[in-house]
């Protein structure tokens, strides 16, 4: 079939690579067979090219629905780089500008349009799909069909509709990187695929290293990790607008070229920031999780989360737009007690439930808190992190992945029955009204305020566990919640309350022994995440002598994204920079052998990159 090797030439002329990834070759074959093709890939993974090569090789238009005006533009912005015909059509453009686009699309002159899925099934539009030949319909970020998933969106309902009204069915595919059943299972029935090849790669980004602390001063903690990362590009979330301001605020103060994006700021303020972002001119984003739908950047090193979300959805969503290149890149995430009882208040008071009945509304809180508990469970867990959030999406993940600060931690059992039986007898004996920090403070034996108004002192156990470290106390606390011995109450409070479980723990039948990090090996975690984080900064293991050519390289990219008026990473990603430090081309042939440095993108930047290296290596 001419099919499959033109898509390998398509792969290497245009987009610069000589392999495909896991999964991209199969959803490929089944859309030029002509079979509707479901795509399930984590962020990064490579899904545009699985829609954007059957595009070229097939004869007639495909029109890709996708759901953000920024994600658009940004895809487009990639294949006209490289030399492919591609236009969007959305409200983003004047009505000059959409007509004008639709006449060219008319004319032919488009393998590939982006659309709007509000702009479906208008009268212009229709009128130039029934009059087209399309050959097919490619539904990016296909989870929106879906009323389970995050961001359900009611314009995506109007695709099916659409589809129907064409003179001819074409070819339907449809992506997303949302992996629960609920969610797959609606794409299929709500986009009416028929008889679909689906295909879903592993969820797992070996290239994340994951970590999570509890730092005292969480802002402390970030600008000591800034500290060892400065140039890089990374993003900061933070649950509220309130505490994006603030730590936006003082980022700039210490003189870090920070930008902020939340819901409360004008479009066009989030517009410009979002840019400065992009364009590497503040290479630092401060957001709430309003941030990031739609965002390739490439080069992002780091994602922190400054405070726990909401799921492990969304987390492994967000902490996923780093490393995007394939490179090493790090998701950090600082936990503080107070972080839960945020977004419980956020559950309770969610206003999009809003339109739905009582019980629905409580059906729907209910997972919603439970989805929060699976979230803080991640924080607690001393288990490698990957493997608790590839088995949270439905996978099976080795108990060791070598790359997330728990497996980087030595870990030994320890036996913690007397203080498992004093918490919990504590707690029975107090009525089970009070919450963590009460609780901790009346067995380790504090003398406050607090302690005193609620009589304290005068509980058995006051300062039974006088000698035991606080943080060892909170830390069989969280043990004792993630084995379900006992619950927090979800409201405001966070009371602690015995489940049935705990029986045994009180009656002294249970023997309790849970993992806790080595005392003299956290000196060794620091040293070696500090050698890892070095390799990192030198942009991928890279020698000072090629370091120093990469920054000259990256250099001469910002110019030409300036001329060009495009994100550095859409004329060449850090990773194809970082792959010419290593090979050093000196000829058009070894450039080309450079991933990602297509036919196209050689014309248009070889020479210069070449003449850079010769020029820095002294070659020349
Ligand atoms: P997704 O849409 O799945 O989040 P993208 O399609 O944006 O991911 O691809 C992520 C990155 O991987 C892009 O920079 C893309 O050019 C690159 N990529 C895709 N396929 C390949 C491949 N076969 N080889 C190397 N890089 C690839
Ligand atoms: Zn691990």
């Amino acid at each position: 079939m001419k099919d499959t090797e033109e898509k390998k030439q398509i792969l290497k002329q245009y987009f610069g690579y000589d392999d495909f990834r896991e999964g991209q070759e199969v959803l490929i074959d089944s859309i030029l067979s002509g079979k509707d093709t479901f795509g399930i890939m984590p962020t990064g993974a490579g899904k545009s090219l699985c829609f954007q090569i059957p595009a070229l090789v097939l004869d007639g238009i495909t029109i890709v629905i996708s759901p953000l005006i920024s994600l658009m533009k940004d895809q487009v912005g990639s294949l006209n780089q490289a030399g492919i015909h591609a236009a969007y059509l959305n409200s983003s453009l004047s009505t000059n500008q959409y007509f004008k686009a639709l006449q060219f699309a008319k004319e032919g002159r488009y393998p590939i349009i982006y659309v709007a899925p509000e702009r479906l099934l208008t009268d212009s539009f229709l009128d130039f799909a029934c009059h087209a030949h399309i050959a097919m319909v490619a539904v990016d970020e296909a989870h929106c069909v879906s009323q389970w998933g995050q961001d359900f969106r009611p314009s995506y309902l109007k695709i099916t509709e659409f589809i129907e009204r064409l003179p001819h069915r074409p070819v339907v595919s449809a992506f997303t990187a949302s992996a629960t059943k609920e969610v797959r299972e609606d794409v299929i029935d709500i986009l009416m695929l028929k008889n679909p090849t689906v295909m879903s790669t592993g969820f797992d980004r070996p290239g994340l290293y994951f970590e999570v602390q509890s730092p005292k001063n969480k802002y402390q903690a970030l600008m000591d990790y800034l500290g060892k990362h400065t140039g890089e590009s990374g993003i900061i979330y933070c649950l509220t607008r309130k505490q994006v301001e603030e730590v936006c605020k003082n980022l700039i103060k210490e003189g870090i070229p920070a930008t902020r994006y939340h819901a409360g700021l004008s479009d066009e303020e989030r517009k410009n920031n979002q840019d400065d972002f992009i364009y590497d001119r503040a290479p630092v984003m401060v957001a709430t999780n309003a941030f990031g739908m739609g965002i390739d950047k490439s080069n992002v090193r780091y994602v922190v989360h400054y405070n726990m979300p909401k799921n492990m959805e969304s987390y492994y969503q967000e902490a996923g737009r780093a490393g995007r290149d394939g490179e090493p890149a790090e998701c950090i995430l600082y936990y503080g007690g107070q972080d839960v009882v945020m977004n419980q208040f956020f559950i309770e008071n969610n206003q999009d439930n809003k339109e739905l009945d009582d019980i629905t509304r409580q059906l729907v809180r209910e997972r919603d808190h439970e989805r929060l508990r699976k979230m803080t469970f991640y924080c607690f867990t001393n288990e490698c992190l990957r493997d608790y959030m590839l088995r949270y999406f439905g996978e099976y993940g080795g108990n060791y992945c070598g790359n997330c600060s728990n497996c980087m931690t030595q870990f030994e059992e320890v036996d913690v029955t007397d203080i498992a039986a004093a918490l919990t007898g504590c707690v029975r004996e107090s009525g089970q009204r009070y919450g963590i920090n009460v609780l901790i403070d009346t067995v380790h034996g504090a003398n406050t305020a607090k302690i005193r108004q609620y009589r304290m002192e005068q509980n058995s156990y006051y300062g039974s566990l006088s000698k035991a470290p606080v943080y060892k106390l909170r830390q069989v606390m969280n043990f004792l919640l993630v084995e379900g011995y006992i619950r927090l109450t979800n409201d405001e409070y966070m009371l602690v309350k015995l489940t049935e479980k705990a029986r045994k723990v009180l009656e002294g039948e249970a023997v309790l022994v849970m993992k806790m990090a080595k005392e003299q090996e956290k000196k060794r975690k620091e040293k070696k995440q500090e050698k890892m984080k070095k390799s990192l900064t030198n942009a991928g293991g890279l020698k000072d002598e090629e370091t120093q050519l990469f920054e000259k390289l990256r250099v001469l990219r910002t110019e030409i994204a300036r001329e060009e008026r495009v994100p550095p990473y859409i004329v060449f990603s850090d990773k194809s920079l970082i792959h010419m430090c290593i090979l050093k081309p000196k000829s058009k042939s070894d450039m080309l052998k450079v991933s990602g440095v297509g036919e196209f993108k050689y014309e248009k930047y070889g020479v210069r990159f070449l003449d850079k290296i010769s020029e820095v290596l002294g070659t020349g």
